[in-house]
């Protein structure tokens, strides 16, 4: 008996250090902000030291990037694994969207439970909650913690999306039972007061579509009632992020975790904290961009206060590319001057051009990270496939479709590859970018955008902005370009097998 319990111990020692081994995993993901949007890329007119020392002191990649130029496709494919085109309904969705990721799909919050980590979502959802809408007054479930995580702080849907509160858990958190939540698409009253009818007494104005329910003075898409109590205000969001993160890496200090810290900023309506008003003199789109910088030093703070910073690989990425005018008049295209929120790319949010999908892309894990820069291509949906290399998960049969394991590249391996390939989405599913190598295509499949051409052929290396259309010039690897969309689009995953 004695030997057997001795046997016993010498096992869950070895488990111990080798979970010890293991180390913890911090994505922190950003809302709209632009590759141009970070001065280690570049910018002299913003400027984000935390990023920057982040960039400095790990790997800074030049061809980062998420898979489309909007919030939920993104956000799918980076927990999924799996490109969203290849599933209905992953478009931006609407305040009561159901959940999108159905309970039993892999994903990358489930491996790592299974690898043992405690796991953790806090901030921007925007994937649906609920079987077949959320219900905001009782359990909202399946969401977050159906598909792996332990743990949910949430901005359910978008800061522009009704309602404005908070989910933790399962529930609205500090909802008063007296005073039910209802969210829906029409006006609930004639006399509820919306972004229309009292429109001259709203602290930001509204520019396009966000006429609906006025909450902090500030209209939004969709209209609500009830749930006073468990309102948030808009100011408050990023601390509320960076509250919640250091209370739970705290609490998880032991054991491997893996947070996934979803900022709202910089989405619309921008409206950081009163403190960082004025900061970027570029109003308050370059106010949220410091905003979410101090975000990012904050989270940093706490690994170094907790002596985790060794033990912790950090992403910062963004969801897709900018956009200056979203709906609202903050004064972004005004007070721009020479700022150039996607760098030397074109487009931005909503396009397949390279700045919808090419975004400030860094990995740290100061000790085990050798600093520079790195051209390799990788993306925000890869980090299922590489995560769960680095933990020793195996792939899922029927997962991580389209994920590529390139931990060696964003580790900064001498000679590792990142993808060869990457498929780029826009927000009508119907143009899709295809980067291969240094060449893009662009073609449409149905009817689409006129912003950007139905084909055309670029080469990026000499033409990063995607001005001159080499497709005339270049008929074969046009062709060999449209059969590898062709294939990749039609196929069921393209993860190498
Ligand atoms: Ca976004």
């Amino acid at each position: 008996m004695r030997i057997i319990c001795f046997a016993l111990l010498i096992m869950i020692n070895v488990l111990g250090e080798a979970m010890a081994e293991k180390p913890n995993l911090i994505v922190i993901m950003a809302d709209d902000l632009g590759y141009g949007d970070v001065s280690c890329n570049g910018s002299k007119t913003i400027s984000t030291p935390n990023i920057d020392k982040l960039a400095a002191g790990g790997l800074r990649f030049t061809s980062g990037y998420c898979t489309a130029s909007t919030c939920t496709p993104t956000r799918y494919s980076l927990l999924t694994g799996t490109y969203a085109f290849r599933v209905k309904g992953t478009g931006v969705a609407p305040p009561n969207a159901p959940a999108l990721i159905q309970p039993g799909t892999p994903t990358i919050a489930s491996m790592l439970q299974q690898q043992g980590y405690a796991t953790a979502v806090i901030g921007k959802w925007h994937l649906g909650l609920g079987q077949n809408a959320p219900d905001w007054n009782g359990e909202l479930k399946p969401g977050p913690l159906e598909i792996g995580f332990d743990h949910c702080l949430l901005l359910p849907t978008t800061n522009d999306r009704v309602p404005q509160v908070l989910v933790e858990d399962h529930r609205v958190r500090n909802l008063d039972p007296n005073d039910p939540l209802w969210v829906g698409n029409q006006q609930p009253t004639p006399d509820h007061p919306t972004g229309s009818s009292h429109r001259s007494e709203l602290k930001m104005d509204w520019s396009v579509g966000h006429y609906g329910t006025i909450h902090n003075g500030i209209s939004r898409i969709g209209y609500y009632t009830g749930g006073n109590n468990a309102r948030f205000r808009d100011e408050d969001l990023g601390d509320e992020w960076v509250q919640e993160a250091d209370r739970w890496i705290q609490f998880n200090k032991d054991r491997p975790f893996f947070l996934f810290f979803a900022s709202h900023d910089i989405h619309v309506p921008r409206v950081p904290h009163e403190r960082f008003l004025g900061a970027s003199g570029m109003g308050p789109r370059g106010d949220s961009i410091v905003e979410f910088d101090w975000c990012v030093g904050e989270v940093m703070k706490t690994l170094d206060r907790l002596g985790l910073t060794e033990k912790t690989l950090v992403v910062v990425c963004s969801d897709n590319g900018p956009v200056l005018d979203d709906g609202y008049k903050d004064q972004a295209v005004e007070l721009l001057g020479d700022h150039q929120p996607a760098g030397p790319f074109s487009g931005g949010k909503y396009s397949v051009f390279e700045g919808g999908t090419r975004t400030p892309f860094i990995v740290s894990w100061p000790g085990t990270i050798q600093p520079g820069t790195s051209d390799e291509i990788v993306c925000t949906i890869d980090l299922a496939s590489s995560f769960a290399s680095l933990t020793g998960a195996a792939l899922p049969d029927n997962g991580f479709l389209d994920s590529f394991n390139v931990i060696d590249a964003l580790l900064g391996r001498p000679g590792a590859k990142g993808r060869p390939h990457l498929i780029q989405q826009d927000n009508t599913g119907t143009k899709f970018g295809l980067r291969a190598g240094d060449w893009k295509l662009i073609r449409q499949v149905g009817k689409g955008p006129k912003a950007t051409p139905k084909e055309a052929l670029y080469h990026l290396a000499d033409d990063p902005d995607e001005k001159h259309d080499l497709a005339q010039q270049q008929p074969e690897e046009m062709e060999r370009l449209r059969e590898l969309l062709n294939n990749a689009l039609t196929s069921e995953g393209t993860r190498p097998k």
